[in-house]
């Protein structure tokens, strides 16, 4: 269902605002990432300099401009934000650039899709603080260097692999972020129900974590839905009854799995008895870039054990037969 997509929804936007963890301290489920960080932006502030470079990588609603707004807060300095389609000509990150302040954070979003002269540009404002800058045009034409405040970009991108090595080369901060434990999906479920002011059981937290396909987006996405349910019947709180109705009804799947997921695991047993298919076989039967198949659905399914990588690609697992009721030798059981 549309519900487990991890791309943001209109409505995904306007409550994330408040739902947003402001320190590292309320950042669960990366310890390795908060624990590196909270080293690295303390020694940035008792040297007095700015923090180096910063590249989160991972798929949709793991917390990546979260972090982006932590790392500002953390070391008490302006946010601003763009992405990398937003910024169409050197012009326009020039006057971003030209504007920060003296070790605020610059946050591009989807740093992969910057054009390539754009790219070019920031090579040098991230290594050297520095920008060339052509100004006139035909035989007057000639370029000035503009000196820029040292500050700190964060990069961050869902597809790591459509990085130039050079780009990624200049990040001297790399963090990769992975699907959240179900544990710890429950304390971000039980915490967003406190912001929104709302009780619910220890079990409803967890029977949503479960369903929330690894990522604190669609938990929260999943218990504002759960509370529509809760607030029609008039229940002042969320149980465990109410949150399997809610599930049912929005047709989340016990397993977290989104409709791509569903397409991608049957392609491999329904056209390719079970595989091993190739990635760009795959991509072709599923209609979807195989980079997004690789970076953004393909390690949900791994992790949760629906299929494996072989040498010869992608196999469904046992437990993927079972979750559709296949069966290996072909005939189905529903
Ligand atoms: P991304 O930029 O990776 O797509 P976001 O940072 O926008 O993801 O996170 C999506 C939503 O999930 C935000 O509303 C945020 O509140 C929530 N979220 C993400 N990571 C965490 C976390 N570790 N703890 C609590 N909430 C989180």
């Amino acid at each position: 269902s549309a519900n487990t997509n991890p791309e943001p929804t209109e409505e995904d936007k306007k409550f994330e605002q408040n739902l947003r963890p402001q320190f590292l301290t309320d950042f669960g489920g990366q310890e390795k990432i908060t624990e590196n960080l909270n080293v690295f932006i303390s020694a940035a502030k008792k040297r007095g300099e700015a923090l180096d470079h910063v590249l989160l990588t991972g798929p949709p609603g793991l917390g990546k401009t979260t972090l982006a707004h932590i790392i500002a807060n953390e070391l008490g300095v302006k946010l601003k934000i763009t992405s990398g389609p937003v910024l169409e000509k050197p012009g326009d990150l020039a006057g971003i650039l030209t504007n920060l302040e003296e070790h605020s954070v610059l946050f591009i979003d989807e740093i992969h899709r910057l054009s390539p002269v754009v790219e070019e540009y920031l090579y040098s404002a991230m290594e050297d603080y520095k920008l060339d800058i052509m100004i006139d045009s035909g035989p007057n034409a000639r370029t000035v260097q503009i000196s820029l405040p040292k500050y700190t970009l964060v990069g961050a991108t869902t597809r790591a692999g459509m990085l130039t090595s050079p780009l990624r080369d200049r990040f001297g901060i790399k963090f990769r972020l992975d699907y959240y434990a179900n544990e710890h999906l429950k304390i971000i479920i039980q915490r967003s129900a406190k912001i929104l002011n709302l009780k619910i059981d220890e079990d409803a937290a967890a029977e949503i974590a479960k369903r929330s396909r690894g990522t604190p987006r669609i938990a929260n996405r999943l218990l504002r839905r759960t509370r529509d349910f809760a607030d029609f019947e008039n229940k002042k709180s969320i149980d465990i009854e109410i949150a399997k109705k809610a599930l049912a009804a929005l047709e989340v799947d016990e397993y977290g799995l989104d409709e791509m997921d569903k397409e991608i695991i049957l392609a491999i047993i329904d056209k390719y008895n079970g595989g091993p298919v190739g990635l760009n076989t795959l991509s072709v039967a599923v209609n979807e870039d195989p980079g997004t198949i690789e970076e953004v659905y393909e390690p949900f399914l791994i992790q949760q054990g629906f299929i494996q990588r072989t040498p010869r690609g992608r196999e469904a697992t046992q437990l993927a037969y079972k979750r559709f009721g296949r069966s290996k030798f072909g005939n189905t059981t529903n």
